[in-house]
């Protein structure tokens, strides 16, 4: 935009909070200004290419510091540009140390500093041995507390008890924070029997995961606090909270990509072991559903790279972790529109719900007063993805090889494109 303080930006499919619009977008400074009528001159004229609101992901493990040669903060968020994803909310583990404590907190601010392409933000994350302390994280600036109720994969990192989750919960309900939970009962988990998929699915069978869920909202309606289940790949998890947020229990829910894309009837590789695991076909149409309904209100990508050794093996020995940072939105509008979505669903699923869930009040709409977090993105164009053209680390997707509708054609952080190689990104 030169050296002029305003840009004006229009669409024909401008997806606004009430669908989609041909208006013109004006963006002064980093904020969006006005929503003009589409016949305004255009610095930008993008006819009938879509124009987004920017999306957020509140699920992204970015490593760093510990294990950055899993990911790093430069190279997830370049993925994240390239993909339209504006806004990233980093998980307290598997970087070394975890985001357990102020001090690991600002150890990650640090990592991070000056090398973000886009917006960063942070979870915590509780732990047995920090229950008593979540209040100076949560004051130092997490937007919530993770935790897990099964063994999380590294051992810095160890789950809950139900005992510890209700002190948890109390805890952080006493400052109306967030808890958020890797929902899978450890009680229902089988090791598993050798090296194929199908053996590890069985290991994680869907009662495990609405186990864990039913313990959740037992507690939440006990203590109050406001939860939210991360990645729900059973189905059967979808009654028991819907039945809560009928009653008045303040929980919601995420999936993601992989779990309403691929299945355990394909060919997997071990690019797509995670944990809970996907599911079969029938269950991936019942989650569908779920997000129609409004049950599950966000799609996050859980992007959870290793190095590729550690992928190799059988699946009980691979790591379980998905990549799909920057390829999350071609994916999902890929089989959204098979299924009869529209491209503002799409919005409201990536960008809109995951920035009410970090209570992040200026991303994720294209409205006055928003930060100018913008996405041009060709809904009919095409592409097959290559794992090793991706930005992020290390070159492996389950997506590879596959052609997707829907193109990322420029990404604007705060009112500026995002070209390569800038780190403008803030640490939120
Ligand atoms: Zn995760």
């Amino acid at each position: 935009m030169g050296d002029r303080e305003t840009l004006i930006v229009r669409s024909r499919r401008t997806v606004l909070p009430e669908g989609e619009r041909a208006v013109a977008v004006a963006v002064q400074g980093e904020k969006i200004a006005g929503i003009l009528p589409y016949d305004t001159p255009a610095d930008v004229d993008l006819g009938e290419v879509a124009l987004l609101p920017g999306l957020v992901d509140s699920h992204v493990h970015v490593n760093e510091p510990g294990r950055t040669e899993w990911e790093g903060f430069a190279t997830a968020t370049r993925a994240a540009a390239a993909g339209g994803v504006t806004t990233i909310v980093d998980m307290p583990l598997n970087s070394i140390p975890p985001t357990t404590d102020p001090g690991a907190l600002a150890v990650k601010r640090a990592a991070a500093a000056g090398k973000c392409a886009v917006d960063v933000g942070f979870w915590g994350g509780a732990v047995p041995d920090n229950l008593h302390a979540l209040r100076g994280l949560h004051e130092a600036g997490v937007y919530g507390f993770k935790c897990f109720l099964s063994p999380s994969g590294v051992e810095e990192f160890t789950e809950l008890s139900t005992g510890e989750l209700r002190t948890a919960m109390k805890e952080i309900a006493s400052f109306d924070g967030l808890m958020l939970v890797h929902a899978e009962d450890p009680a229902l988990l089988l090791p598993p029997d050798g090296p194929t998929y199908r053996e590890f699915l069985v290991s994680r069978p869907p009662e495990s995961e609405r186990s864990a869920v039913e313990t959740v909202i037992a507690l939440a309606r006990e203590t109050g606090v406001r939860v939210h289940i991360l990645h729900v790949s059973a189905a059967d998890c979808l009654e028991p909270v819907a039945q809560a947020q009928a009653a008045g229990v303040r929980i919601s829910a995420e999936t993601c990509p992989h779990y309403l894309t691929l299945s355990a009837g394909e060919d997997l590789g071990t690019e797509s072991k995670c944990c809970p695991p996907i599911r079969d076909t029938g269950n991936r149409d019942r989650l569908w559903r779920g997000l129609a309904d409004g049950v599950l209100s966000l799609v996050v990508s859980d992007h959870s790279p290793s190095v590729p050794e550690l992928k190799r093996g059988g699946f009980d020995q691979a790591w379980g972790g998905v990549s799909s940072l920057q390829i999350g939105l071609p994916v999902i509008w890929t089989e959204a529109r098979r299924r009869g979505h529209t491209l503002a669903d799409v919005v409201g699923w990536m960008a809109d719900a995951p920035a009410r869930l970090a209570g992040l009040r200026h991303k994720g709409r294209i409205a006055v007063g928003m930060d100018a977090d913008l996405v041009a993105f060709a809904p009919d164009g095409r592409f097959t993805v290559d794992a090793a053209a991706l930005h992020h680390r290390n070159p492996l997707t389950p997506y590879h090889g596959r052609t997707l509708h829907g193109v990322v054609q420029g990404t604007w952080l705060r009112g500026r494109r995002v070209e390569p190689g800038a780190s403008r990104g803030t640490l939120l």
